[in-house]
């Protein structure tokens, strides 16, 4: 199957009603089963996943289902996965094979898996064979169709692996649990076209596909409507949305919804990043004025052994222009140290480029091999030691710059949304249109309004303010 981004397929009304169709047979089944029927949703990884454990959340709640964080009285545990990463799977295989003993004193408990990580073969094999006590596999192109998976795996006693290899679908009509706070995630596309050669998810996400601006201005006022008021459109590629207009023209639309709102987005990808978008930031007073664009590295050689389609010339026009048109702009980034056959002169240059660009704060990873992708296959003479070395000396770089970021802060004044209570009582977390955290004395019934706080201290990446 293959879909363009004008054209992607979109499930059918007839799908969703048999969906519904079986969440109603659920209502009726598990009252019979269990007592108080409850579950529990542990999402991995990144904010999409975040997004469809809301979705997963919201179909359970109509089955009937109440939620719960405690194990121990769960009826039914989903995990909800991502395959990034070695470590972040790792730690998933761990904490479901400790299931096991769950399972053994809660027979009746349902256990199952979802998710990036289980969309690859390998993975799905072990569970099957070495993990007995999952009893519902599903991948990410199957996540609307839980009811029907789960009623299959209750009704028919038996173990359940639905794991279709596809370029993926878009489900409208999903029921959603906002469950951030003022905070609220919204999917505007799917999937990843690039194939870097180092990531997995364009073979465990589909291919890009894009919702029509309709539907995501429909779920932005649902959203406003809940009281939310800071909302991050996701997508693999963020950027690369085209649903019959760009991302920019998306962005503007959504910024003459009328209210009182904050609008993110992540992750750009350099590529896609044009001079309409941040120009569009500029100008939309409600989209943030942060840029979280992943650089990767800053080596010609090694941009372009990852296949990201930029070299680090175009990347710091684009810093440039992006600090031309919002000198107040934060910007962060993604960076891998230790790229197969990445030698440590070029490990400098992205150091180099590092103390060039001064991000706000850099998420770094120190690269994993992932099974099926072409890095995987590259040769990789440096040690894991070695890397070690270097992504410390990267990560103190960062450091202090991120140290003297937070240092220059003290004085200013931003208006920021109150978001959550802080670690202390009395204390209150707000976060500013630059996506800095701020913490301030205020109590929690300022929770949802915006402020202008003063920046009256920031030390150790953590800035403090008063409400002025
Ligand atoms: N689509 C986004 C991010 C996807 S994954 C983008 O292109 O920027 C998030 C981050 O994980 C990536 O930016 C990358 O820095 C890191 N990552 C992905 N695959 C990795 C791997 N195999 N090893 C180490 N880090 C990886
Ligand atoms: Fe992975 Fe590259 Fe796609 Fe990001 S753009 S998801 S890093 S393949």
């Amino acid at each position: 199957m293959t879909q363009t981004n004008s054209k992607p397929a979109v499930v059918s009304q007839a799908e969703l009603a048999k969906q519904q169709q079986y969440i109603r047979q659920l209502q009726q089944m598990l009252p019979k089963l269990y007592t108080s029927p409850k579950a529990l949703v542990r999402t991995f990884g990144c904010q999409q996943n975040v997004a469809d454990g809301q979705r997963l959340k919201g179909m359970l709640l109509q089955m009937g289902y109440t939620l719960t964080t405690d194990v121990d009285e769960a009826d039914l545990i989903i995990y909800n996965t991502c395959a990034v990463r070695e470590h972040a799977q790792d730690r998933v295989i761990g904490n479901i094979g400790a299931l096991k003993h769950h399972k053994r004193r809660h027979p009746d408990c349902i256990i199952g898996v979802c998710g990036c990580m289980v969309q690859q073969p390998h993975i799905t094999q072990r569970i099957q064979k070495s993990y007995p006590h999952v009893d519902l596999v599903f991948g990410t192109h199957v996540l609307h169709r839980l009811p029907e998976l789960l009623y299959t795996t209750l009704a028919e006693r038996r173990r359940v692996f639905e794991i279709p290899d596809m370029d993926g679908v878009i489900a409208e009509g999903v029921p959603v649990l906002h469950d951030g706070g003022v905070r609220g995630w919204l999917p505007v596309m799917y999937g990843c076209n690039n194939f870097c050669t180092y990531c997995v998810v364009p073979y465990v996400r589909g291919r890009e596909r894009s919702r029509a601006p309709a539907d995501i201005e429909n779920d932005l006022r649902q959203m406003l409507e809940q009281g939310i008021k800071d909302i991050t459109l996701l997508g693999q590629n963020v950027n690369s949305y085209n649903g019959g207009i760009s991302f920019a023209q998306l962005l503007r639309r959504l910024n003459d919804i009328p209210g009182d709102f904050v609008l993110r987005f992540m992750t750009s990808h350099p590529k896609d990043c044009t001079d309409e978008l941040l120009e569009t930031m500029a100008t939309c007073e409600k989209v943030e004025r942060h840029l979280h664009l992943p650089v990767q590295s800053g080596n010609d050689r090694v941009l372009q052994a990852m296949n990201r389609h930029y070299d680090r010339r175009r990347y710091m026009e684009l810093i440039q222009t992006a600090r031309r048109l919002m000198p107040d702009i934060m910007l962060t980034s993604d960076i891998i140290v230790g790229f197969p056959g990445e030698t440590y002169q070029e490990f400098l240059d992205t150091v180099d480029l590092v103390r060039r660009v001064r991000y706000h704060s850099l998420y770094t990873f120190i690269y994993s091999p992932r099974v099926g992708t072409p890095a995987a296959k590259m040769d990789d003479p440096v040690s894991r030691e070695e890397k070690g070395r270097w992504f410390k000396e990267l990560c103190d770089a960062q450091e202090q710059i991120s140290a003297e970021i937070c240092s220059q802060q003290v004085g200013k004044v931003f208006r920021a949304l109150i978001e959550s209570p802080g670690r202390q009582p009395g204390v209150s977390q707000c976060r500013t249109l630059c996506n800095q955290i701020i913490e301030i004395p205020a109590a929690p019934d300022l929770i949802g309004t915006f402020q202008n706080v003063q920046i009256t201290a920031g030390e150790n990446w953590i800035l403090k303010g008063t409400i002025i």
